[in-house]
């Protein structure tokens, strides 16, 4: 009987919360302490269905927020600019009627709080700001959804206790930080459902198709450019974060779905150093509040065992140099609508509860803690000046202002004044010429975060990171840096940096030569090679005109092209002007060196490149690619599908990339006797990471790897866990020797170069020296964390492998040279491969 009666309880529940999930009722998620203004529209008025009942698309998303500013006096919205397919980045901005009538005030005073005078100012009365943003991966939508009840709260409750919470904060909502991930994985929830809710987690429903929504159009993780800013989703957040100073910042994520409900502080021991301990004891009392609010629903939660503070382009860590306080928010998945877990059924209308709670326990946590978070925020910027050194960076590169400019871009959109140098600097080993460089004095608001984006930190408390260790900005965009310059040589001070305008180019009636030098030479190469024109490549370096010209330029003759002298000046000025670099006009053939007649001149091919996407390819590296072709150098590329490859006709591919897979490029091996056939046939196949072992599989280059055995002595079972982790490299920076002579490395000034690597795939170095063109160096850790044993094993490796094979060329990188849209200073290895492959 009493199991009988158990029995029927776990049925009545079950279906109760089914029911609830079928139709679940506003009642479910709302606060009954309040009342609600009737006239404002309820979600399910605006969307057809109570929230949870189906997943938000970003369309309806926009139209319910857009109706609540236009219905309530508490809220505006803006549009702050547009995702890579359009959609609109929207601000809300809600707080009392008062605070709105004042708002150009009330963030004046705020902003003030962080600046020079700030250090006196009282904060007994000023409101505290919040900036409250949702599903930054697309595919966590209980956040987003979770913004359909927190923006009908703020705007309908009612009562004296809201209305002096919305008296002190000023919430800035972004219901959206990732609006092409979001619509990508509605559309997949939407259009799985079962009218029979499905709980179970192998329905076709909890397992979306690849690439999947938690990323943007071109693959990015957007919560890993908050420092980076390269992406158009983050640069209006980062503007809007400059324009607030928000106190707290909150970024509402989702996890597996076996867990319960995860918030911060993390992991302390790795919290990144320049980050102050107060910091992290607000976290926690922040984190007091969510507690109690969870405790009062009945939901678990747990903190401090996962995730950390450590890479700044986080969203919950980058608040963390910038004075604020950054929450993460991980709440345990439903992906679909229901599914069966380790907790029982978890619904999607649960996981929405529990973020929506977490939105108003923040709330509460900021009224509460109001003076003393406007009063650390405030320390904190005095301290950051008080602390910087008294000297400035400066950072150049002569032969390609357009990398320069591009870290000095990154650097404007912090609001970290940068300089123009008003004298040309020498050091002991490096010149800086005032066209070419920037200075930026470590003396200003923004001195901590410009130290965590220009250190090389190598020493570490834990040896774990939830992602990578070192991103040091310098390293990354390769350029001629010192970290002690005198501040005195800051001249003019740059409002906005932009990149070259050449002259025009005046008429040759011989030849034209590009430099290779320059960040977008490729970009000017592949539209001279589509218009048809003829171009010859460098093998050596020569002087011409009183101008030294490297390895690697480019040289575009007059004669016996298919246009005219007239209209191929006119179509090189375009080029030159879209690319933002000088091309030269020659006279004569005759130079020091080689003549611009002779054979070390080779002809160039117009390129068709082809990139390997779809099930088996890492979306994220093959995303980068897709983004530095399409976006940075104007290059069509076809995308290539895995599932598809064995009908594909490779034919018309001067080039086949191929990102890094998880097992073996989700190829088989027909596709492998497919690809093997169209290299020695004179294809180019440029592999990278661990597609290199698939492709050695194939017989179509050789390598040995350099196998590292690490035996676990005196590791607990308990300690097991972390001490493989410490094996991984999850990302850093290592020092390698370039062979300038060598194509792969054409357009480089320098000997001395930095990769990203986040790969343990060390490739022996050859016997034969001229095919190491990039050799890592004896002591080549750079920047991050590597394990000793790893680090034994790196030393004197190669990075790049070319090998030829019938008539094609094989390449080959272990490293990642297109990290994350930010690593401008390996860009042009992987152009060298698709341009050059045929000179090695
Ligand atoms: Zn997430």
């Amino acid at each position: 009987m009493k199991q009988l009666l158990l029995h029927l309880f776990l049925i009545f529940t079950i279906f109760q919360s089914t029911a609830q999930v079928m139709h679940p009722s506003l009642d479910y998620y709302l606060p009954d302490d309040v009342t609600y203004d009737p006239e404002i529209p309820k979600p399910q008025e605006i969307l057809g269905y109570v929230p949870g009942e189906w997943h938000v698309s970003h369309d309806a998303l926009v139209g319910y927020m857009r109706t609540m500013a236009a219905a309530s006096d508490r809220i505006t919205i803006e549009n702050r600019g547009t995702t890579y397919e359009g959609r609109p980045l929207l601000l809300l901005t809600i707080t009392s009627p008062e605070n709105h009538a004042n708002l150009a005030q009330i963030k004046e005073e705020h902003h003030a709080l962080t600046e020079s005078g700030g250090a006196n100012m009282d904060t007994e009365t000023m409101p505290i700001v919040t900036y409250q943003g949702m599903s930054i991966h697309g595919n966590e939508p209980s956040g987003s959804n979770a913004g359909l009840l927190a923006v009908y709260y703020l705007a309908a409750a009612q009562g004296a206790k809201i209305d002096a919470m919305l008296q002190d904060v000023v919430i800035l909502f972004d219901p959206s930080f990732n609006p092409d991930g979001l619509q990508r994985f509605s559309y997949w929830a939407n259009t799985n459902k079962n009218q029979n809710l499905t709980t179970d987690p192998q329905d076709r429903e909890y397992s979306e198709v690849w690439p999947g929504g938690r990323t943007n159009h071109y693959w990015f993780d957007l919560n890993r450019d908050w420092l980076p800013a390269e992406l158009p989703e983050s640069q209006v957040r980062i503007k809007t974060f400059h324009e607030w100073y928000p106190n707290i910042l909150t970024d509402h994520h989702e996890m597996g779905s076996n867990s319960s409900f995860f918030f911060q502080p993390g992991i302390q021991s790795r919290t990144h150093p320049l980050t102050p301990k107060l910091n992290q004891e607000l976290t926690a009392e922040i984190g007091k509040y969510h507690a109690a609010a969870f405790d009062k629903i009945g939901s678990f939660y747990y903190t401090e065992e996962d995730y950390d503070d450590f890479y700044y382009g986080k969203g919950s860590t980058f608040p963390d140099i910038n004075g604020s306080v950054g929450i993460l928010f991980e709440q345990a998945s439903s992906r679909g609508h229901v599914q069966e877990t380790d907790n029982g059924l978890l619904t999607f209308p649960f996981t929405i509860r529990n973020q929506f709670t977490a939105f108003l326990s923040t709330i509460t946590a900021a009224q509460g803690m109001r003076k003393k978070m406007l009063d650390y925020q405030r320390d904190f910027y005095v301290n950051s000046r008080n602390e910087a050194g008294k000297d400035a960076y400066i950072f150049g590169s002569k032969n390609d202002p357009a990398r320069a400019a591009h870290l000095a871009k990154l650097l404007q959109r912090h609001k970290i004044a940068v300089y123009k140098p008003s004298e040309n600097y020498t050091t002991k080993d490096l010149s800086f010429d005032t066209e070419s460089s920037y200075v930026v004095p470590k003396t200003q608001k923004h001195s901590r975060l410009l130290r965590g984006m220009f250190e090389k930190r190598t020493t570490f408390e834990d040896s774990l990171f939830y992602d990578i260790s070192a991103w040091s900005f310098p390293l990354a965009f390769n350029l001629d840096f010192s970290d002690s310059a005198p501040a005195s040589i800051a001249g003019t001070k740059i409002d906005s940096v932009a990149l070259q305008t050449p002259l025009s180019l005046s008429r040759s009636e011989y030849a034209y030569i590009l430099p290779w030098g320059n960040y977008y030479a490729p970009k000017a190469l592949n539209a001279i090679l589509n218009k048809g024109i003829r171009a010859k490549v460098a093998l050596q370096p020569f002087s011409v005109g009183g101008i030294d010209y490297d390895y690697g330029s480019v040289m575009i003759p007059v004669q016996n092209q298919s246009l005219n002298a007239a209209d191929l000046q006119a179509f090189l000025d375009d080029v030159a002007k879209a690319s933002h670099l000088n091309i030269d006009p020659v006279k004569t053939g005759l130079t020091e060196g080689i003549d611009l007649g002779s054979r070390k001149f080779e002809a160039l091919k117009p390129q068709k490149i082809a990139l390997l996407v779809g099930d088996g390819i890492r979306s994220y590296d093959a995303g980068e690619i897709w983004h530095l072709l399409d976006t940075r150098f104007d290059i069509s590329i076809t995308k290539l599908d895995t599932r598809n490859f064995n009908r594909t006709d490779l034919s018309q591919y001067t080039t086949i990339i191929m990102p890094t897979s998880g097992w073996g490029g989700g190829l088989g091996e027909s596709a492998g006797t497919k690809i093997a056939a169209w290299v020695r046939n004179g294809g180019t196949l440029i592999g990278f990471k661990n597609a290199a072992r698939w492709i050695k599989r194939q017989g179509l280059v050789d390598f040995r790897e350099v196998e590292t055995e690490n035996p676990a002595k005196e590791v607990t079972f308990e300690q097991r866990s972390d001490f493989n982790g410490a094996q991984v490299i999850g990302g850093a920076i290592f020092s390698a020797k370039l062979d300038r002579s060598h194509p792969i490395a054409y357009g480089y000034d320098n000997a001395a170069i930095s990769l990203f690597r986040d790969t343990t795939l060390f490739i022996e170095a050859d016997e034969t020296s001229y095919k190491n063109p990039i050799l890592y160096t004896e002591e080549p850790l750079a920047a991050g964390y590597i394990s000793p044993i790893n680090y034994e094993a790196i030393k004197g490796t190669r990075p790049f492998v070319h090998q030829s094979s019938g008539r094609g060329e094989v390449l080959i990188f272990t490293d990642n040279t297109n990290f994350r849209a930010f690593w401008y200073g390996t860009s042009k290895l992987l152009m060298n491969g698709i341009f050059f492959s045929n000179q090695m």
